[in-house]
């Protein structure tokens, strides 16, 4: 199985990754699932909406400042590390995430499309006021302000810059994506279980246009019906191999 995607991906003009929340994992950054219990009583699928920072910004914004903190401290893995490689090898021309973590930037990764946002931004309500708090250097400032963030141009409620269940993805980078979805021979999907629209659209149309997919998930999803080679495993350990087994055919 492996081999066979080793083979696949050493092959191909275009290969894209798709991942999710699974990638992450063996980061310490729990999927939504691995939420449930860890954070009070809520489900995180009832705080990511916009009625819930509606009805009490301030139990959303302590739900997504801890998420701040915990995703700060977590560091890439080698999933993440090992797609970085491959493409400064040539091979992966991009990662398309559904990740708000940050982590494949961190691990090197340079055309990297964020459909749902990044949990270190934040935007205001009202006007067109942005900031990445990481950027600005105002994170731990931020985490340690007990009041509601207001914005520092109009006074405005601040939210974080990610996309809640019910909300339009940002049109460009899903635009940005699916153009690469429709460009790709191959699509490596990690961690993610494939029923979150449109993104889940991705692998979909790599398949359409005639593109192999490569999946690796500890358990079949949504995407496993339309993979040519389905990988179960953890993310970190499956790429770590993978990637040794793409540079001995590379080297050949
Ligand atoms: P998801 O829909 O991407 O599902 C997680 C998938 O990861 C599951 O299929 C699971 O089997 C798989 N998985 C678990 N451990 C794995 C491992 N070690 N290696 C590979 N795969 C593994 O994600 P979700 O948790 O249902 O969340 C939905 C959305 O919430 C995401 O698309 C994202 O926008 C957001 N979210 C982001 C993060 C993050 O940025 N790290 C974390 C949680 C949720
Ligand atoms: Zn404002």
């Amino acid at each position: 199985m492996i081999g066979e995607a080793a083979k696949l991906l050493a092959r191909s003009r275009f290969a894209i990754a798709f991942t999710g929340a699974g990638i992450s994992a063996e980061s310490g950054v729990p999927t939504f699932r691995g939420f449930n219990g860890l954070w009070k009583m809520h489900r995180p699928e009832e705080l990511a909406t916009p009625e819930a920072f509606r009805k009490d910004p301030h139990l959303v914004w302590s739900f997504y400042k801890w998420r701040m903190d915990l995703i700060r401290k977590a560091r890439p893995n080698r999933a993440h590390y090992a797609l970085a490689e491959l493409e400064r090898m040539g091979i992966l021309k991009a990662v398309i995430t559904q990740n708000v973590d940050d982590l494949h930037r961190e691990a090197g990764s340079r055309n990297v499309v964020e459909l749902h946002g990044n949990i270190f931004r934040v935007r205001c309500t009202s006007c067109s006021y942005r900031e990445n708090l990481k950027e600005s250097g105002r994170l731990d400032e931020f985490l340690k302000e007990r009041d509601l963030p207001k914005c520092p141009r109009c006074g405005s409620l601040l939210r974080p810059d990610v996309v809640w269940f019910g909300e339009p993805l940002p049109r460009k980078s899903l635009e940005e994506a699916f153009r690469l979805a429709e460009r790709a021979d191959l699509v490596l999907v990690i961690g993610t279980s494939g029923v979150v629209y449109p993104a889940a659209y991705v692998p979909q149309i790599v398949k359409e246009t005639g593109g192999k997919v490569i999946e690796i998930n500890p358990e079949e999803s949504g995407i496993t019906p339309i993979a040519d080679v389905f990988i179960r495993g953890k993310a970190g350990e499956v790429m770590g191999e993978l990637l040794e087994l793409v540079r001995g055919l590379a080297n050949e």
